[in-house]
């Protein structure tokens, strides 16, 4: 059964997936440790966008990206406003955000590619990052899917732009689904409650109901989505590991009530 692992070098400890990496695809998660940022965003917070010192970070993004043998000019980030829209991204793009958010690709949460030598980078507390592999066609992508983003199917969106400009199958297409915030911290009030059971009526389990309270689980959601589009249900990993619960590796939005740093999640071919 393919897994993910933990890796620490140089004491920048990061998630990845073992048999991308053994196809050439460079993928990773990373813990909020090992950086140059100071407090409340220590020490690797990878976001520009978040009142952090600006050459910290991109001193941070240095640090993570060597470990793979690429550069923040190799980088491709989007502006990540919680919507659905998937960018195709290549070397015109190559850049985009990475020394300066505001030059972020505007509008999009999604990325998708085919060009080697790219790396997709998104940021996250708390959000679900999807990562996307399709051995066969070498394509890879990433999903920015919060909370907004689940509901706007945003996964669903970027395995299609995937089949559509790719001719990508998605049998053959793997998901890693990384951390984010888990059902055991993300409770929700009664409107979104109403919303998450009208969209996704036929998803046994996504909603778990405690002392009076509905939690739902965004990870699970993610999964049946994909599945449900034709993704194989042994061809998704889900770490299932939690934010909001895990202070010591990584940054929580909601736990931290919004003043903190982000992790990336990076994935590229290989050149
Ligand atoms: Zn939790």
């Amino acid at each position: 059964m393919p897994d993910y692992k933990w890796i620490n070098t140089d004491n920048i400890h990061y998630i990845t997936v073992p048999h991308w990496a053994q196809e050439g695809v460079s993928v990773a998660f990373s813990a909020c440790l090992g950086g140059v940022s100071q407090l409340p965003y220590n020490t690797l917070n990878l976001g520009l966008h978040v009142g952090d010192n600006m050459d910290n970070v991109i001193e941070n993004r240095r640090r993570y990206l060597e470990l793979f043998s690429f550069t923040p000019e190799n980088m491709i980030c989007c502006e990540q406003v919680h919507g659905n829209l998937v960018a195709v991204v290549g070397k015109e793009e190559q850049g985009r955000g990475a020394l300066d958010y505001h030059t972020s690709l505007p509008g999009y949460d999604a990325m998708v590619c085919n060009t080697p030598g790219i790396m997709l980078t998104t940021f996250y507390a708390d959000c679900i990052p999807i990562y996307l592999f399709d051995p066969w066609q070498r394509v890879v992508a990433i999903a920015h899917s919060g909370w907004k983003g689940t509901m706007g199917r945003i996964a669903v969106q970027t395995l299609r732009v995937m089949q559509k400009e790719y001719g990508c199958s998605p049998e053959n297409i793997e998901v890693f689904i990384g951390p984010g915030i888990g059902v055991c911290c993300f409770q929700i009030g009664e409107e979104l409650v109403k919303q998450v059971k009208e969209e996704f009526s036929g998803f046994n389990g996504i909603l778990k109901y405690e002392s009076n309270e509905y939690a739902w689980d965004l990870q699970l959601t993610n999964r049946f989505m994909l599945q449900e589009d034709g993704i194989r249900s042994e061809n998704i990993i889900d770490c299932q590991l939690c934010t909001a619960c895990n202070p010591e590796i990584f940054f929580s939005y909601r736990r931290e009530q919004g003043k903190t740093g982000r992790m990336a999640a990076v994935i590229g071919l290989n050149y």
